[in-house]
């Protein structure tokens, strides 16, 4: 029935809130004049009412003073004067006849006979013939058991509130019209970011991640959704990026053992049984699997770490005795580079870590010092206690790193140019990360080239137990 634009617009939130919006409005004014009408309709029936008792007052004072002729010249003589007569005035002897009567012209529609036919009290309501005029009368006993009655017509005030429900209606319908096409306006204004937000949504579901909602002037609820909006894209589109290249790094990682190890099969089958080549084949092998086996176990203890489902064995330990630990175990490389390796930490300062998880990413910082330090050269490994944490340093000479490697050194897999040279995976700094984040700790670093690098961890005294 409706052509597909209409309807696409009838099902629009805009135009469902314009409706609501003009509907309440129709619904408040319609209250707002029923309120008025009602008021003024009794202040009027009222005002009526006081003028109909007062005349009624006024007449039986006249009565009493000079009898039915006395009335009859009082209100024959306002006729006389062209005083504005808009008062019926009946008086009726004991058995109702009317001894007078005097009718403003305009009330001659009235059937003033059923005044003699019927006995009144108090207020009644005299009708028209036609049914459209009323007559509010009210009576009053006079002496000699006569009857006074005063009446007026309520056309004035009928004539007001029926002025007054043009009025509204004629105001009214601009109104609800303006307050419509204004609701519609606004509200497909104010739901302008919704739209670019949809276009936004779908933009990126087709592929264009780079896609961004237009940021808004205005800092209200909208505002804030499309910043926050545009931030989550920001990190999602950052994580897929990072997740690509180090499912990327992987894949090239495991290429090369891979291939190594098919090479030394194929090697070991074409050496005609020979025990001793298939043996060193298969030690070969086994070693190349081991260090598969070692990424692979490296990536999944990063991704728990970082997921939050490393499990951590938290309890109190000396930070020096973690430190000596990891010192016994680095210190027979150290000397074959000759190497000078100096440790510095407060005897009893301690902490609430994984022993291990700790101690693991300690070995990861001395293995690089040591790796990256020239023959002869200088380690320093220091811990200290800073506000509510430790502070662990690892400084080496080293060849050091230059200002737009830092940034990538935490990445997984990532192995600066100069590096490659050494053994190593590129796993080993996403590690300590991993772990340090795990304990609700920082890590840090400042190098220059060819001058050395200074790694640091921070790790809270009391790791919080939601690391656990
Ligand atoms: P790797 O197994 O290659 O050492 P890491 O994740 O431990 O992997 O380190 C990543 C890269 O950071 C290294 O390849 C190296 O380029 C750089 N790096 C780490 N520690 C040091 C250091 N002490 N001195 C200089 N470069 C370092």
């Amino acid at each position: 029935m409706f052509s597909r634009p209409l309807r696409d617009l009838t099902h629009t939130v805009g135009f469902r809130l314009t409706l609501w919006y003009s509907g309440m409005f129709i619904l408040s004014m319609s209250m707002l004049f029923g309120l008025i009408y009602l008021i003024l309709s009794a202040s009027l029936k009222q005002q009526d009412h006081e003028m109909i008792q007062s005349r009624l007052r006024e007449l039986s004072t006249v009565y009493a003073q000079g009898g039915v002729e006395a009335l009859e010249r009082e209100v024959s003589g306002e006729k006389k004067f062209k005083k504005r007569n808009a008062f019926l005035v009946r008086v009726a002897d004991s058995g109702n006849r009317t001894v007078f009567l005097i009718l403003p012209y305009q009330w001659a529609d009235f059937d003033f006979k059923v005044l003699e036919e019927k006995s009144f009290d108090g207020w009644f309501k005299l009708f028209s013939r036609t049914g459209k005029d009323v007559l509010e009368v009210a009576s009053s006993p006079l002496a000699f058991r006569y009857t006074l009655q005063v009446g007026k017509s309520t056309e004035d005030r009928e004539k007001v509130l029926r002025n007054f429900l043009r009025i509204f209606v004629a105001a009214l319908i601009p109104l609800v019209l303006l307050g419509f096409v204004g609701g519609i306006f606004l509200s497909y204004r104010s739901l302008r970011p919704i739209r670019q937000l949809t276009e936004t949504v779908r933009s990126i579901s087709s592929g264009r991640m780079d896609a961004r909602a237009p940021m808004l002037r205005s800092r209200d609820e909208l505002g804030d959704l499309v910043i926050l909006f545009n931030s989550m894209v920001e990190k999602i589109e950052r994580l897929i990026r990072a997740m690509r290249e180090s499912l990327d790094n992987v894949a090239h990682d495991l290429r090369t053992p891979m291939t190594r190890m098919r090479g030394i099969a194929e090697m070991a089958l074409r050496s005609d049984g020979d025990v001793e080549a298939s043996r060193e084949a298969l030690a070969d092998c086994l070693e190349e699997s081991d260090r598969i086996l070692k990424m692979l176990n490296t990536l999944m203890d990063i991704s728990e770490a970082e997921s939050g489902t490393m499990t951590l064995e938290l309890r109190e330990v000396k930070v020096r005795d973690v430190m000596k630990k990891v010192m016994d175990l680095y210190g027979y490389v150290a000397e074959e580079k000759e190497l000078h390796i100096e440790t510095r930490c407060p005897e009893d300062l301690s902490f609430v870590v994984d022993p291990l998880r700790i101690g693991q990413a300690l070995a990861n910082l001395l293995d690089n010092a040591v790796k990256y330090s020239p023959w002869g050269g200088n380690v320093e490994v220091t811990a200290e206690q800073k506000g509510d944490g430790v502070l662990i340093a690892v400084k080496d000479a080293g060849i050091g790193m230059g200002p737009g490697e830092l940034p990538r050194i935490w990445d997984r897999l990532y192995r600066a140019d100069q590096s490659r040279s050494q053994k190593g995976l590129g796993l080993g700094l996403s590690l300590v990360k991993a772990i340090v984040e795990a304990h609700k700790g920082e890590v840090g670093v400042s190098s220059e080239p060819g001058k050395g690098s200074v790694f640091t961890l921070y790790l809270p005294l009391h790791a919080s137990s939601d690391a656990l």
